[in-house]
């Protein structure tokens, strides 16, 4: 396929070119036979299982290229290493891990991103056959933006469920920079403690109202301050309220005289749910009336009007 290696990525070959109406469409597949594992840095050349992968690059002779990327999965030969099957990677210059576009796309995106910022550039990357929204361009010169590696300084401490139900870590988020800084492996007191005192610069701590995480961020870093945070302050609100709107609910109806229901200004479910309760208070007064003329129980369960919903009665 010499006729299509010029057009082809750095690391790919291509295979055959395919004409649609409005694109051109590189079946691809890497270079080279082996890959690298991300995890241990072991190479490897067994491959376990294919996939096809979508990428978008720069377009050609007035149509959008798309190129379809046969991608392998590789088994780690590595034995100590935990991840046995892995993705091979393109080269940097190629694309990132699991993109969407190559990296010379990513480029040009990047350059109309800055040079227009969102809404422009969307205009004129439609006329330049850029297939890219205007928060594409954003989170494109977002994503380019150098980074300042300060330390942190005010961080969040929450539950990270490895496996809900099952297993739970601890996450820790840069609350300034709104980022992931560290997952740790269980939730223990001991374990954020001992990551707490080694950050040093960290003068604000939001986590929960749980005792673990106050008595981790106090023996960490007692100096530092410590708040609850909204989310969770918010679920506790919800909760409370809920719960003391639900223990007075009698109370209330009585109050704005709810006693009286109009079925014609409810919903279908909630009509349902009205004409169930009228049934209801209809069986208890008339299971109550028979009681309080001295009949037993077990009578009034074999005299009960509405036997079919005699086993979720109550007196
Ligand atoms: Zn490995």
């Amino acid at each position: 396929m010499s006729r299509g290696i010029s057009l082809a990525p750095c690391g790919l070959v291509i295979e055959r070119v395919e004409s649609e109406a409005d694109k051109l469409v590189l079946v691809a597949r890497p270079m080279s036979k082996t890959a690298v594992c991300p995890t241990c840095g072991g190479v490897s050349t067994h491959v376990h299982s294919q996939y096809q992968r979508a990428l978008s690059d720069l377009p050609s002779q007035g149509r959008l290229v798309r190129i379809k990327l046969c991608t392998r999965r590789f088994r780690c030969a590595v034995t100590e290493c935990h991840q046995k099957i892995f993705t091979e990677r393109l080269e940097a210059t190629t694309s990132r891990p699991f993109a969407r576009r190559t990296r010379r796309l990513e480029g040009i995106v990047h350059h109309v991103g800055l040079a227009l910022g969102g809404r422009p550039g969307q205009s004129i990357a439609r006329c330049l056959l850029l297939p890219v929204s205007k928060d594409t361009l954003l989170r494109v010169v977002r994503r380019n933006a150098p980074r300042p590696d300060l330390a942190p300084r005010v961080v969040g401490i929450d539950d990270w469920a490895w496996k809900r139900g099952h297993r739970y870590g601890t996450i820790i988020c840069d609350l300034e920079k709104r980022r992931i800084i560290d997952i740790l492996p269980d939730r223990e007191a001991a374990t954020v403690t001992a990551w707490l005192a080694e950050h040093p610069t960290i003068s604000v701590i939001a986590r929960d109202r749980g005792a673990g995480y106050i008595r981790a961020a106090g023996e960490g870093h007692p100096e530092a301050v410590q708040v609850a945070d909204r989310w969770h302050l918010m679920e506790n609100v919800s909760a409370a309220f809920l719960s003391a709107v639900q223990r007075s609910m009698r109370a209330i109806r009585t109050a704005v005289g709810a006693g009286v229901v109009d079925p014609t200004l409810l919903s279908c479910a909630e009509r349902r749910q009205h004409v169930g309760w009228l049934r209801r208070q209809e069986e208890n007064a008339a299971i109550l009336a028979l009681a309080s003329q001295g009949i037993a129980i077990k009578e009034i369960v074999r005299t009960d009007p509405t036997p079919s919903r005699r086993s979720t009665l109550a007196i």
